[in-house]
């Protein structure tokens, strides 16, 4: 499948637009449509109901170390800012970020080598001198790096030095020769075409944009800001939450102390969270304003190694279970010095998205091991590594750098009579990237017959039935006879109880297939014998099979069929 026509489907039929696009839009934010709202509540709902609401606490799941409870929690977006400088994030989230000299474009640091691998320029000038990428080393012949360079690479690379160069007196000759017939690295090639001084700054790639030279990394806080109330200063700053996990261990003591929850327990949130993310791409992959569904779950130290596996394992079949499956999907444990600060433990889910390039991953969900990092960072203040473990981080003066709020955040358990702070285990996913997960492993091209029985194309969304945007189409055969009048009081039923389409414009041929396209696991079609013996035909989306039911009996057909 081509991202292309996943992207063109979806605004086609209504599952994502650009965000404020009679504006031209704006990068990095989408909004979803009338089918795309469907599929993304249907996530949630998924999610809620398998982690929260049909969690048994009284039952002790295979695999897990015993029972325990699930419960919710909505917090506000917008919370107190010193909230924000415990957890660490006022500090510490950050990405590094390069700027173009030429073209002024922005790109994150870690991503240059990837961009450049699919940059426009890049692409034509390893077509014209013949070598990839990958290769250990490349010979550019001078002759052939000076045509690209007087042709695509002033179109496509206006910033390379070297095409600049081509204005000089001698039309760059001279300095073209230096750099061709030089044996290097590919990357080292593009480095050296985009400096002014070939091979004086070493391997910093030029910009994946224009070929430009780019500045050094510099930090670059995530956290949008805003302020609360009518005056605009320090004291009124604010940020937009960049995850939601932080509103959950503020109200730790709030569940524990309004519910009856006991160690070991979870929980869970669903909500907005933004980040200024400085280069969004890949459609909603990586937007600046997206949807977490994120677990807290609080256990005794002793026992938190096996809670991890236990959630990496879960969270990892919960997308099997709905439809990701194959060798696109991976559970991918990190290594030592990928861990973040404060883990003792972090799997990535991951999905083999389309656009990206072969055998690359990305991540649709992490599952943290947090240890006791996050509660005593909001008891004492913000923690900084030492020795393998966390101390109060401290001006030089000796003052905690950041306060916490003081308040005691430990669990008192009344049968051991033992007092600890719990550790966390978080599985936080994207609403979002989930969406999208389930949509590129749904689309399919197939061929079907058509009314005459001819062979003809389809599009087709193989999403799983629980996430499909509509349940059932109910399509009366012809506009007369009756027929429409059945079909509007099946119709009328079946609302009641499904998500439900009715349709009765077109040829029938072209009415599945646009149900196809849009994922309908059933259409249920009114013909001329519903009129004479009350039955009307059902049909699969995947198989294609039609069979005739009752026509009083579709709610519990489709009820049975589609498991809810
Ligand atoms: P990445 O490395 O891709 O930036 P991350 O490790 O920073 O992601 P987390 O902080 O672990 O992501 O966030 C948890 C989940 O939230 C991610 O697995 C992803 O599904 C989702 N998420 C994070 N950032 C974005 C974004 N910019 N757009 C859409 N979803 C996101």
């Amino acid at each position: 499948m081509q991202m292309e026509q996943l992207v063109a489907l979806c605004k086609r039929r209504g599952f994502l637009f650009q965000s404020s696009e009679i504006y031209g839009g704006l990068n990095g934010f989408w909004d979803y449509g009338p089918l795309g709202v469907e599929l993304k509540r249907n996530i949630r709902e998924a999610w809620w109901r398998d982690m929260v609401t049909s969690h048994n606490e009284l039952v002790c799941p295979p695999e897990a170390p015993s029972p325990y409870e699930m419960v919710g929690l909505d917090a506000a977006i917008i919370m107190h800012p010193q909230v924000w400088k415990c957890s660490g994030h006022y500090d510490q989230f950050h990405d590094l970020m390069q700027s173009c000299k030429y073209c002024k474009k922005l790109f994150r640091a870690d991503q240059v080598g990837d961009m450049l691998r699919e940059s426009e320029w890049v692409l034509s000038l390893a077509e014209a001198i013949g070598f990839q990428l990958e290769d250990s080393r490349v010979l550019a012949r001078a002759d052939a790096l000076h045509r690209w360079l007087k042709g695509k690479g002033k179109k496509f690379a206006p910033g390379l030095a070297a095409v600049q160069q081509l204005e000089q007196a001698d039309g760059g000759a001279q300095s073209t020769s230096q750099l061709a017939e030089q044996s290097c690295s590919p990357w080292e090639l593009l480095a050296r075409l985009s400096s002014s001084d070939q091979g004086g700054n070493g391997l910093r790639l030029p910009c994946p944009n224009c070929g430009g030279s780019l500045t050094e990394p510099r930090e670059f806080n995530l956290m949008f800001e805003t302020y609360v109330g009518a005056v605009r200063d320090e004291q009124s700053k604010t940020f937009l939450r960049p995850e939601t996990a932080q509103g959950i261990f503020v109200n730790f003591k709030n569940v524990l102390d309004s519910t009856r929850v006991k160690i070991p327990f979870g929980i869970a949130q669903i909500g907005k969270s933004f980040r200024n993310e400085i280069t969004p791409r890949y459609f909603t992959f990586r937007s600046r304003e997206f949807e977490q569904m994120e677990i807290e779950f609080f256990c005794h130290p002793s026992t938190s190694p096996a809670w991890y596996r236990y959630w990496r394992d879960r969270r990892y079949q919960w997308y099997v279970d709905l439809g990701l499956a194959g060798d696109r999907l991976r559970l991918r444990d990190h290594g030592p010095e990928e861990l973040s600060h404060y883990s003792c433990g972090t799997a990535d889910i991951e999905y083999a998205f389309p656009f990206l390039p072969p055998g690359q991953f990305g991540e649709l969900e992490g599952v943290a091991h947090r240890g006791d990092f996050d509660l005593r960072s909001h008891m004492e203040g913000k923690l900084a590594r030492q020795n393998g473990g966390f101390v109060l981080e401290r001006t030089p003066t000796g003052e905690p750098k950041y306060r916490g709020s003081g308040k005691d955040l430990t669990y008192y358990d009344d049968q051991t009579q033992e007092r600890y702070i719990p550790h966390v285990i978080e599985p936080s996913a994207g609403a979002d990237r989930a969406a999208l997960a389930f949509l590129c492993e749904a689309y399919a091209e197939d061929e079907v017959p058509d009314e005459k029985g001819q062979p003809t194309r389809r599009v087709v969304l193989r999403l799983h039935p629980r996430l499909a945007p509509i349940k059932v189409a109910v399509l009366p055969l012809v506009k007369k006879e009756g027929m429409p009048e059945v079909a509007q009081e099946i119709y009328g039923e079946l609302k009641r109880h499904f998500s439900s389409f009715y349709d009765e414009k077109g040829a029938i041929g072209r009415r599945y297939r646009r149900q196809d396209e849009v994922g309908t696991p059933f259409c249920i079609t009114i013909d001329g014998q519903t009129l004479v013996d009350g039955t009307v035909t059902i049909r699969d989306r995947d198989s294609l099979r039609q069979w005739r039911i009752k026509k009083d009996e579709c709610a519990a057909e489709l009820r049975g069929r589609l498991g809810f």
